[in-house]
């Protein structure tokens, strides 16, 4: 390699690592970025005068710019050394052999998720943060105190403990997540661990608790109290603690047994509710541990071993074009079923227009596949062509014929004609579906043969269906038949949040669905609102709204049969209003901070009242704070706030602060 092109590998290695940590967005699979960053070190071997301080080898992790306080870590962070073969690690093992004759190993199974360290006084849960660059990191406490599995008070009152874990999203929640993304049509998340790194770094704390995440711990950074001398004591002791910590740590003396652990780890990864990338070996004697020390970036005593990612070629056979319910027209690859992990796989999203056309995928290729955190199928690339040509979404619908369009703006490819039974079917079915007018019996099957055979145009006809209609058809009872229409009337009653989702509206999610029931209250409002009373460049008019949104309301409400649609709603008595909470304004102007347990309120409670009577929480104690609202156990943010005068109360007095009706019930 020459210079020029190790400094260009320098400088793109550090734009995927800033979008990997710094965005949670990587742009490159992880074992390429592992390939990229190891031809970086065979280069800075060859040529240690390169090494500049910018290069990724020399730091841990990326430049941290976010808004949540700074936390300097007492005991530094680390990375560990990755490992690729049984060779590099009887090479750490002969490297522990020159310090001590007789050196025992915990392996451990490696968790993809993002470090974060805990802090406990005397028991108590105090402060939690994130990695950061190893030597600071980001004050998270507020966000992690919304895991479950993060005990808040221990099972005895050590005056002081730092422990080391690894967060991560459990891999049904992901699986559960990423389907109801993929439902509403929204980005689904690229990773599990994208998804918890994402999750944790979120200014409001509810966002974190939706996450569902979880933690292993697996290390004592600092303790007081108990004097532990191995690795595996000190997780049995944080285990009686009260700690989730890392399923399994066995002892080896051999090193042969420590090989053979590793690759067992692997064969037994699919039956996990976890993604792990790798195992960790690590010198289990604490004092040895001393003795061996640290690098810049990562211990001596211990490495990982990553695993090589399990993927597949196979033949790509066909590309089926499903029409989602705002008209787009997904490709999807059909290929011969290759076994990934642990399951056969044939199907896998090829997204949109762009992607295939970046990859060049043709129908007849061999191409490369994988599941991405072990769960979505996804194309990594071609392997070789076949002799199809250059594939193109069809400029006309595979369903009903008409012309498809593009969007400036967008990836997407849309079939428009209102009257598509694909189209129309997907958005009953949508409207149906368990959050939006949650119809029981209204399925898939269902809506295609009440589609099929005429009995409904749209979801307005719904409403006007009888059970002597149903009855007629095979697989359909007399009960179901019954049952199915007492769903669909019972449903009119879901208010206009649950209404609006169901509706199918381009770009409104479920919560933006209940931040504009909320503002505007009724339908009638809506439909007479302008994009001004939505969004407004200097003004935030509605939290979380934006002019994306705005634009999509407008056109929606704009439309002939949305009034049309509307009416013949009011007529058959859908339930077109939301019982709006009046913004209080008592509180506003003022920030609050909550800090341990209330005697009534939950944490929760506490923020929705302050947030209903127009004032604001954060995370964290500042000068700018204007109240610290401070139960039993409070902890470091209690003396912060004395040291800054803030001014505590209790819930008692908070209460005395907002009106009575304003309590939630
Ligand atoms: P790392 O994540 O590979 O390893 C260190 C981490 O492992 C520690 O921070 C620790 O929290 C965690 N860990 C999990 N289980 C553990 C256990 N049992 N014991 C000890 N530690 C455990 O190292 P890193 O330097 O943070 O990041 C490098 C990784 O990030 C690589 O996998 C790389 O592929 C990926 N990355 C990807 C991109 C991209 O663009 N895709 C960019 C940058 C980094």
């Amino acid at each position: 390699m020459q210079q020029n092109e190790y400094r260009q590998l320098v400088d793109r290695l550090n734009h995927y690592s800033r979008l990997y940590y710094t965005m949670d967005n990587p742009e490159i699979p992880d074992d390429e970025y592992d390939r990229q960053m190891r031809q970086l070190k065979e280069a800075e071997a060859e040529h240690p005068e390169w090494i500049t301080s910018d290069s990724p080898t020399q730091r841990v992790g990326d430049a941290i710019y976010t808004t949540f306080d700074k936390v300097t870590h007492s005991v530094q962070m680390g990375s560990l050394q990755d490992v690729f073969s049984e060779e590099e690690l009887w090479a750490f093992h002969n490297r522990c052999l020159q310090i001590d004759e007789h050196p025992s190993y915990t392996v451990e199974p490696k968790i993809d998720g993002l470090s974060v360290s805990l802090e406990y006084r005397d028991g108590l849960f105090v402060r939690g943060s994130t990695r950061g660059n190893g030597l600071v990191g980001e004050d998270v406490t507020m966000n992690l105190a919304t895991i479950q599995d993060i005990p808040k008070r221990l099972s005895r009152p050590l005056p002081y403990l730092e422990v080391r874990g690894e967060v991560y999203m459990p891999l049904t929640v992901f699986k559960e997540l990423v389907t109801r993304q993929i439902e509403n049509e929204e980005e689904p998340f690229k990773n599990p661990r994208n998804a918890a790194a994402g999750g944790l770094r979120q200014k409001d704390p509810r966002v974190t608790a939706a996450r569902r995440l979880s933690i292993f711990v697996f290390n004592i950074q600092q303790i007081e109290g108990e004097t532990i001398s191995t690795h595996s004591e000190g997780l049995e002791l944080l285990r009686s603690l009260g700690f989730k910590v890392i399923p399994e740590f066995p002892v080896y003396t051999d090193f042969a047994d420590v090989i053979e652990d590793i690759h067992g780890i692997d064969q037994r990864r699919h039956q996990n509710d976890f993604d792990i990338d790798g195992a960790v070996v690590k010198i289990n004697n604490l004092a040895l541990r001393e003795t061996m020390g640290s690098t810049v970036k990562f211990p001596r005593w211990a490495v990982a071993f990553k695993y090589p990612p399990e993927e597949k070629e196979t033949v790509l056979r066909n590309i089926e074009i499903q029409v989602g319910r705002t008209g787009a027209l997904t490709p999807t690859a059909i290929f011969d079923s290759v076994t990934l992990a642990g399951t056969s796989v044939s199907r896998a999203t090829l997204h949109n227009q762009d992607f295939i056309s970046e990859k060049d995928i043709r129908i007849g290729d061999t191409i490369l596949v994988r599941k991405a955190g072990e769960i979505i199928p996804e194309v990594l690339k071609v392997v070789r062509h076949g002799d199809g040509e250059p594939f193109q979404i069809p400029s006309h619908c595979p369903v009903c014929g008409s012309e498809t369009v593009r969007d400036n703006d967008e990836a997407v490819i849309r079939c428009i004609n209102p009257e598509c039974p694909a189209t129309i079917k997907r958005s009953i079915v949508h409207f149906a579906s368990r959050n939006a007018m949650d119809i029981e019996g209204l399925g898939p099957a269902m809506v295609d043969l009440l589609v099929d055979n005429g009995l409904i145009h749209s979801v307005a006809d719904l409403y006007e269906l009888s059970p002597e209609q149903l009855t007629g058809f095979e697989r359909v009872g007399e009960i179901s038949a019954g049952n199915l229409t007492g769903a669909i009337a019972a449903s009119k009653e879901r208010g206009l949040a649950r209404l609006l989702f169901g509706l199918g509206i381009r770009n409104v999610g479920e919560k933006a669905a209940q931040l504009i029931a909320a503002h505007f209250g009724s339908m009638e409002k809506l439909l007479n609102a302008t994009k001004e009373d939505i969004w407004q460049k200097k003004e935030n008019i509605i939290p979380g709204i934006g002019e994306v949104i705005a634009d999509s309301l407008v056109e929606y409400f704009g439309r002939e049969e949305t009034r049309k649609l509307a009416v013949h709603f009011e007529r058959i008595g859908v339930k077109m209003t939301e019982d709006v909470v009046e913004k209080g304004t008592v509180l506003s102007g003022l920030t609050f901070v909550l800090t341990g347990t209330l005697p009534s309120l939950t944490r929760k409670q506490a923020a929705d009242l302050i947030e209903q009577n127009g004032g604001k929480v954060t995370s964290s104690v500042s000068k700018k704070t204007s109240y610290l609202l401070a139960g039993e156990d409070a902890g470091s943010k209690l003396t912060k706030a004395q040291q800054l005068g803030i001014t505590i109360l209790t819930e008692q007095e908070f209460l005395e602060m907002i009106p009575s009706d304003g309590q939630p019930s």
